[in-house]
């Protein structure tokens, strides 16, 4: 049974579905639609269409498939449904669980685009949020209601790197009858339990680790078989946000090595972390596998190591930070993450832009902060490379 298989067999083999042709890569079905033999066979599958059946690419496409059962099974989930982004994911699993008069508790460290949906398009729609910090079991206590339908968490937060104690939170959610959706990017679908620790709903924007080398846009929302194919499917199906049958193909190819890659850079950003704990130019150094972290033993207990990406607080502030990502020369400027390429950002002028000094300050999000997104590159020559750009300050 795949189900008994260890990851990384799933990650190689899982959801497999071969044409009469044998081919041992999975094929780019890459059609719109599906022929029927007969006018029956075509109303049958109108009326219920089975796992391996397909109407419509919008509906579902024998690659994307392979890839979602193959997320699936790595994620420990029933059923998952793929999209064309992560964004496209995290609105599905919001509004199809959600209707005007819910009240939502969400953590306030957010995503920029997840914030913009919660407060730009959901409470447009009547919904009303109550945002909180993360960190703080007494303010999700105090927050959440009997009308609390939805309780919406980055299990780790961008970039401050904060983790948030899922288990409590989805205790406390759980009470009140809510729904724990996670957006779980930072967390890797390598390292997650979130399913195993209380979440209900499983967000990834799988443009990050699971491609990995930053070709493509995708997502992914994974839960049980009851949600995914009642109430997230339809309203997926009939809005649009279907993933194509060749991002499917590059993120199938992406999870056969993503325990590989997780590992490397994980272990790697470790290294890099603990070289440069303490450096004069650096305030701090935030990664949470570092044992000065303040929440460490708790993304231990969750985690099986501290993540992929870091954050420097220089001293110095703007300035310093521009002249440390100018001196760079192999991390590379960019806003991806996961990627098999170390990328830096500065949070306070491209990803966060959009708050106001005030918002940003609530979330640590200082001008002197940079986020560090550790790739696949050898680790001496990045530490030797952030050791440079540090020292050119
Ligand atoms: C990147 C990201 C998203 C959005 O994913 P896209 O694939 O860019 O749409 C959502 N949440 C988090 C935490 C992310 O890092």
């Amino acid at each position: 049974m795949a189900q008994d298989w260890k990851k990384r067999t799933k990650l190689v083999h899982g959801g497999t579905r071969r044409s009469q042709y044998g081919e041992v890569s999975e094929a780019i079905f890459l059609t719109q639609g599906f022929v029927y033999d007969s006018a029956e066979q075509a109303a049958g599958r109108f009326e219920d269409c089975g796992d391996d059946e397909f109407i419509y690419a919008r509906y579902g496409n024998p690659t994307v498939r392979m890839f979602e059962e193959r997320i699936a099974l790595l994620e420990g989930a029933e059923d998952a449904f793929a999209t064309a982004s992560g964004m496209a994911a995290v609105n599905g699993a919001l509004a199809s669980l959600l209707k005007a008069g819910d009240h939502v508790v969400s953590a306030r460290a957010l995503f920029g685009s997840c914030l913009y949906i919660l407060e730009d398009v959901l409470a447009r729609f009547g919904v009303e949020i109550t945002f909180v910090d993360g960190t703080d079991l007494d303010a999700w206590r105090s927050a959440v209601r009997p009308d609390t339908k939805v309780v919406f968490l980055e299990s780790m937060s961008n970039p401050t790197l904060e983790v948030i104690d899922l288990p409590s939170v989805a205790k406390i959610a759980h009470e009140m009858g809510a729904t724990v959706v996670v957006d779980n990017v930072f967390t890797t679908p390598v390292f997650s339990r979130a399913l195993e620790l209380g979440a209900d709903v499983v967000v990834y924007s799988a443009t990050k680790h699971i491609d990995g080398q930053g070709r493509t846009l995708g997502g992914v929302v994974l839960g049980t078989r009851e949600y995914i194919r009642k109430t997230l499917e339809p309203y997926l199906k009939h809005t649009g946000g279907a993933m194509s049958p060749f991002t499917a193909w590059v993120m199938l190819k992406g999870l056969e090595t993503i325990e590989l890659r997780v590992h490397a850079q994980a272990d790697s950003a470790l290294a890099v972390a603990q070289a440069l704990e303490g450096h004069p130019q650096l305030e701090r150094v935030i990664f949470p596998g570092l044992a000065n972290h303040p929440q460490h033993t708790l993304a231990m207990s969750q985690l099986e190591k501290g993540g992929t990406v870091i954050s420097l607080d220089l001293k110095g502030g703007q300035e310093a930070a521009f002249r440390f990502l100018n001196a760079l020369e192999i991390v590379i400027i960019s806003n991806n993450l996961g990627d098999a390429k170390s990328i830096v950002t500065h949070p306070t002028t491209t990803t966060h832009q959009r708050l106001t000094d005030e918002q940003r300050a609530t979330l640590g999000i200082t001008p002197g902060l940079v986020r560090i997104s550790v790739g696949l590159e050898d680790t001496g020559d990045l530490i030797a490379d952030i050791q440079g750009a540090l020292a050119a300050i």
